[in-house]
């Protein structure tokens, strides 16, 4: 047997025994960007529900309200508790006199609040 017929015969042993071994490849790990940068501009929100797009999905929407009592609410009926009671419980009942939470009707995310 010459060197170079051994030779062969070794590189396709190894060659076998490389093909048999199972390599466990480690998870491929997903690396998350966090270099991207996202602007939201500022919405200027109004008592009622308006057009916009929303920061959250992208899509432009027709604001859901919510209605909320804000501290001007209870100033108010305090203040109208004092002067002409009947009528106290007024700023309650008008939607005006609350601070208006705009929600986006695709995603229900949270867009802003315009504040009495
Ligand atoms: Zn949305």
């Amino acid at each position: 047997m010459s060197d170079k017929k051994r030779e062969h015969k070794s590189n396709v042993e190894n060659g076998e025994k490389s093909n048999s071994l199972i390599r466990k490849s480690p998870p491929p790990s997903y690396k998350q960007s966090t270099t991207k940068t996202v602007y939201i501009q500022p919405v200027a929100l109004g008592s009622k529900s308006q057009s916009v797009i929303c920061p959250a999905c992208r899509e432009t929407i027709v604001t859901i309200i919510e209605y909320e009592t804000s501290s001007k609410t209870h100033y108010a009926a305090i203040a109208l508790c004092c002067f002409f009671w009947p009528i106290a419980y007024l700023p309650y009942c008008i939607d005006s006199c609350k601070n208006a939470n705009h929600y986006c009707p695709n995603c229900e995310s949270y867009i802003g609040t315009y504040a009495n």
